[in-house]
C-alpha cells in the first residue's frame, strides 16, 4: 500500500524476471502486479524501454550496490534504485524501489521553461543588458554587448567598463549609481563610451536595483542602448528647422537691406549733385550702422555654432533679436517693442540658442497677426529667474492646441514646420528653465520663458 513502488527480480535461464511488484505507483503507471510478476521486461514495456532498463539491471545483478535511473511510463516520472541481495557473496535477486518524481519534473521543466524564455529575451535584444552584484561585479552581459560596446561577454568587467566611460563623464555617472542606490529607484543615465573599436559612442541607460526578498539591494541590472545615430539625427533636424527659419528670414532681411541703401544712394545723388551737407554724412553713417547690425545677427542666426553656457548679458540679447526680427515686423505691419527691466542681471545660456529661442517665438507672433498689431518683448527679475514675456496680439490658440504645444509636425501654417517649438521646448529645457503658453482665442498670446539665474 506505499505510495511508491517496489519490485524484485532474479535471472533465471539468462532473462530478469520479476518475482514481485506493488505499491501505489504501480496502478497509477497503469499496470498490475500481475502483468508484471512472474515477466521479463519486454514482455510489458516497449522494446527500447525494456532494453534500457535491462542495462541497469545488469549492473545490480553483477553486484554494483546502488544503481539508479529515471524513467517515464504513461505520463509519470519516476526515479528508481536497485539493491543487490548477496548470500555468501553472490547475488541472489535485486530489489528495486521507485518514487515518483513527476511534480519534480514538472517544476525543473517550467523553470527550464521561463529559464529559456527569459535566456532568448536577454539575448536576443539589440540592448546591452548587463547585471551587477552590489560590489559592482558583473554577474551577467548580454551577446549583445559585443555588438554595442564591442566587448565580447567574458570582457565585460567592471574595471574594463568604467575605463572605458569618458573622463568628464564619470564623476556623473558614479553620482547617478549612488543615487540609484540610495533612492532604489531606477534612473536614466547618458555618458560617452569608448567603443572597443576605438570610436566614441553616446549611451543611453536605465539603472535599476533588484530588492532581494529581505529588502536588501541584491542586484543592479543596466540595460542601454547606442544613441549616437539618434542624437545626429535630431540635431539634423534642428539644423534643418533653423535653416529654414533663416530661409523665411531672409526675404525680410533683404528687403530691410533695401531701405537704408535707397536714402543711402539718395544722399549720393545728392553729393554728386553738389549739394554737400554735414548732417547727409551723419545719416549715411547711422544707415551704414543698421546695415551691419542686421547682416551681423543674421549671419549670426545662420552659421552653426558650438552649444557654449557662459554668463550673458540677456538685455543685448533681446535688443539684437529685436533688430533682426524688425524687418520680417514691419513687412507685415506689426510693431516690434521691448520693456525690460533695469539692471536685468546677467544669466547663464547659450547666447545662440537662446536667440534662437526668440526668434522663433517673436516669428511665430508675428504670423499670428493678420493684420497689423504688436508684438511686446518684456524681461522683468524674479526670485531665482528672470522672467522673459513674448506677448502679442494675434489670433490666439485654442484651448486644445495649446496641449498639444510642442509636438513635432504640428503646424497650422501652410508652410509651417511645427518644429520651431519643439526646438524651443528643448533648448530651455536644456537651461533648465521653462516655457508657458497662456492664450485665448482672438485675444492674443503671451508666452513666458524663465531662465534660472544660477
Ligand atoms: P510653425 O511655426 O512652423 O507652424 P511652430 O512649432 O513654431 O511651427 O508652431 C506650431 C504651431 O503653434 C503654429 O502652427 C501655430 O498654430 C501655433 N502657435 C505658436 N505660437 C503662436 C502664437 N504666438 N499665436 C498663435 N498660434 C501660435
Ligand atoms: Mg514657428
Amino acid at each position: 500500500m506505499q505510495q511508491g513502488m517496489i519490485f524484485k527480480y532474479k535471472k533465471i535461464s539468462g532473462q530478469f524476471i520479476h518475482t514481485l511488484c506493488d505499491g501505489d505507483l504501480l496502478y497509477r503507471l497503469g499496470l498490475i502486479p500481475n502483468q508484471v510478476v512472474g515477466k521479463a521486461l519486454h514482455e510489458f514495456l516497449p522494446t527500447e524501454s525494456a532494453m534500457e532498463k535491462t542495462k541497469y539491471y545488469q549492473r545490480a545483478w553483477e553486484g554494483e550496490e546502488l544503481v539508479t535511473y529515471e524513467s517515464m511510463i504513461n505520463g509519470i516520472f519516476y526515479l528508481a534504485a536497485l539493491r543487490p541481495i548477496k548470500h555468501s557473496g553472490e547475488v541472489v535477486e535485486v530489489i528495486g524501489s521507485c518514487v515518483d518524481i513527476t511534480e519534480r519534473k514538472k517544476a525543473e521543466k517550467a523553470l527550464r521553461e521561463s529559464e529559456y524564455k527569459y535566456r532568448l529575451i536577454a539575448e536576443n535584444m539589440t540592448d546591452s543588458i548587463m547585471l551587477f552584484d552590489i560590489n559592482g561585479h558583473v554577474l551577467y552581459a548580454s551577446p549583445s554587448n559585443e555588438k554595442v560596446i564591442g566587448l565580447s561577454q567574458k570582457d565585460v568587467v567592471i574595471n574594463k567598463i568604467i575605463d572605458r566611460v569618458h573622463p568628464e563623464d564619470v564623476p556623473l555617472l558614479l553620482a547617478k549609481f549612488n543615487q540609484i542606490v540610495k533612492t532604489k529607484s531606477s534612473l536614466q543615465m547618458e555618458f560617452r563610451f569608448l567603443h572597443a573599436n576605438g570610436y566614441w559612442i553616446l549611451m543611453e541607460c536605465v539603472g535599476t536595483l533588484v530588492i532581494g526578498k529581505n529588502g536588501e539591494t541584491e542586484h543592479i541590472i543596466i540595460v542601454g542602448r547606442d544613441i549616437t545615430e539618434k542624437r545626429k539625427a535630431e540635431e539634423q533636424l534642428s539644423k534643418s528647422e533653423k535653416l529654414t527659419v533663416v530661409g523665411e528670414l531672409a526675404a525680410g532681411v533683404a528687403h530691410e537691406i533695401r531701405n537704408p541703401l535707397t536714402s543711402i544712394r539718395g544722399l549720393i545723388q545728392l553729393l554728386q549733385q553738389g549739394i554737400i551737407k554735414q548732417e547727409f554724412f551723419e545719416v549715411i553713417h547711422d544707415e551704414f550702422n543698421r546695415l551691419e547690425d542686421i547682416i551681423k545677427e543674421f549671419l549670426n542666426l545662420a552659421k552653426p555654432k558650438e552649444i557654449q553656457i557662459k554668463k550673458s548679458n540677456l538685455e543685448k540679447i533681446l535688443k539684437d533679436v529685436e533688430i533682426l526680427m524688425e524687418s520680417e515686423a514691419n513687412m507685415k505691419n506689426v510693431r516690434i517693442f521691448s520693456q525690460i527691466e533695469p539692471d536685468i542681471p546677467m544669466i547663464y545660456c547659450d547666447i545662440n540658442q537662446i536667440k534662437q529661442v526668440l526668434v522663433n517665438l517673436i516669428k511665430n507672433s508675428i504670423e499670428a497677426i493678420p493684420s497689423g498689431g504688436y508684438v511686446n518683448i518684456q524681461a522683468v527679475k524674479e526670485k531665482s529667474n528672470v522672467l522673459i514675456k513674448i506677448i502679442d496680439n494675434g489670433v490666439g490658440i485654442n484651448e486644445e492646441r495649446l496641449k498639444k504645444l510642442g509636438e513635432p509636425f504640428f503646424s497650422n501654417k501652410e508652410k509651417g514646420t511645427g518644429l520651431g517649438l519643439m526646438l524651443c521646448f528643448k533648448i530651455i529645457s536644456l537651461h533648465k528653465g521653462s516655457i508657458t503658453f497662456i492664450s485665448e482665442n482672438n485675444k492674443g498670446t503671451t508666452v513666458e520663458i524663465r531662465l534660472p539665474l544660477s
